[in-house]
C-alpha cells in the first residue's frame, strides 16, 4: 500500500508562486487520487510489493504485452509529485509580503551540482531558460526533468504524461510539473509564467542532495 506523502512546509509556504488553494487540490485531490487508484489495482498483481521506479519498469506498456498502462501512469504520477512536491522550500515571510516573493537570482545551487550546470550550459540563467522553454514547449501534459546520467552529467527532458526519467535509466533531480492542475488556478494558460515563478521556491540543496547520492 503506498500512502500520500506529507508536505515538508505549510499549505500557504509556497504563495504568492504557487497558491495554497492550488496546492490544497493538487496534493489533496490530485496526488491522493494517483495513490488511491495505484492501490486498488496492485492486489493479486504482479507489481505488488514492487516499488515505485520498479513498477514503471515492469509495466511499462512500451516493454511489450506485459505492460500495464493504468498501473504504470499511476505509479508514475506518484514518483513524480513526490519528488516534486519535496523539491521546493518555504519563502521566507518578509519576501513573501514584498509582493511577488523571493527573488530568483537569489535562490541559486552551490557544490558539485553548479559546477557542473556551469561546465554543461555556460551560466544557471541559460540552463534555468533552457529548462522553462522546454517545459512551455512540451504539447499537452506532463513533466520537464533534469536528470543525471550514471557519469553525472545532467539531462534536460520533456516527458510526457506520466513518465520519469527513471525508464532511461538516468536519476531524477528536479522536475516541473507542465500538467494545467499545476497552475491553472493561479495562471490559467500563462505556463511560461508560472515555470519562471518556479526557481523563487526550487530548494537547491535537495537537489544537489539527490545529485550527490
Ligand atoms: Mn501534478
Amino acid at each position: 500500500m503506498f500512502t500520500l506523502i506529507e508536505l515538508p512546509y505549510a499549505p500557504e509556504a509556497l504563495e504568492p508562486v504557487i497558491s495554497a488553494q492550488t496546492l490544497g487540490f493538487h496534493h489533496g485531490k490530485h496526488l491522493q487520487g494517483y495513490v488511491n487508484n495505484l492501490n486498488a489495482a496492485l492486489p493479486g498483481s504482479p507489481y505488488e510489493g514492487l516499488g515505485l521506479a520498479e513498477i514503471m519498469q515492469r509495466a511499462n506498456p512500451a516493454f511489450g504485452p506485459s505492460g500495464n498502462a493504468a498501473v504504470f501512469n499511476n505509479a508514475g504520477q506518484i514518483l513524480n509529485h513526490n519528488l516534486y512536491f519535496t523539491q521546493f522550500k518555504e519563502i521566507p515571510g518578509q519576501a513573501r509580503n514584498d509582493g511577488r516573493g523571493a527573488a530568483a537570482e537569489d535562490n541559486v545551487p552551490t557544490g558539485k551540482l553548479a559546477d557542473q550546470i556551469a561546465k554543461q550550459w555556460g551560466s544557471l540563467e541559460t540552463f534555468q531558460a533552457e529548462f522553462v522553454a522546454k517545459g512551455a514547449g512540451l504539447f499537452g501534459s506532463g513533466w520537464v526533468w533534469l536528470s543525471a546520467d550514471d557519469k553525472g552529467e545532467l539531462v534536460i527532458s520533456q516527458e510526457p504524461g506520466a513518465n520519469n526519467p527513471v525508464t532511461k535509466g538516468l536519476k531524477p533531480l528536479l522536475t516541473f510539473d507542465v500538467w494545467e492542475h499545476a497552475y491553472y488556478l493561479d495562471y490559467q494558460n500563462r505556463r511560461a509564467d508560472h515555470l519562471k515563478e518556479l526557481w523563487k521556491i526550487v530548494d537547491w540543496a535537495e537537489i544537489q542532495h539527490r545529485y550527490s547520492k
